[in-house]
């Protein structure tokens, strides 16, 4: 499965404020939430972004909490195309990471609220590291990370969105 990303206002459309919890396309089908191939510009290949996809009518969009972060990616990416790239998202995005997991180990919305704190814990654990080193970069980079998990509906998010629904 790849999603072709076309330049656009993306980051404009994005609202953090409000992510639908019950979304449908606009074809009236359940949208479901997969990891994808994104590619920009047909060079520049983005693996396991996380995106909602209606089986039906095969129309797919970008998970709004992950929005922001592709969309300064990408704005970074394009300085040094034509150039082939090909990079994994969960690497740098902390929730394609727990989506990841989540979908691994088919985990339901305490299991992923688990993976969110275990985590945290960790990028505190670094922060502490990293500030003790006085590596501000590194600082800097770990505190966006945090941000990124500390939406509180997050998990209950992912699980609206994802089919393997089991409690655990
Ligand atoms: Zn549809």
């Amino acid at each position: 499965m790849r999603v072709e990303m076309v330049e656009g206002n993306e980051a404009e459309r994005y609202d953090p404020g409000v992510v639908n919890m019950d979304k449908r396309c606009s074809c009236g089908h359940q949208m479901e939430l997969k990891l994808s191939t994104v590619v920009f510009k047909k060079n520049a290949e983005i693996e396991n972004v996380p995106v909602l996809i209606c089986d039906t009518c095969n129309h797919s969009e970008i998970f709004p909490p992950v929005k922001p972060c592709l969309v300064s990616l990408l704005g970074r990416l394009k300085a040094l195309l034509p150039e082939k790239i090909h990079l994994r998202f969960d690497e740098r995005n902390e929730i394609a990471r727990i989506i990841q997991l989540q979908q691994k180990q088919e985990a339901g919305v305490e299991g992923v609220r688990r993976l969110i704190e275990e985590r945290i814990n960790e990028l505190l654990d670094m922060l502490l590291l990293a500030r003790s080193l006085e590596d501000q970069e590194w600082v800097d980079d770990i505190q966006q990370k945090l941000v990124q998990l500390t939406d509180k509906t997050l998990a209950a998010v992912i699980i609206s969105f994802s089919r393997n629904r089991i409690n655990r």
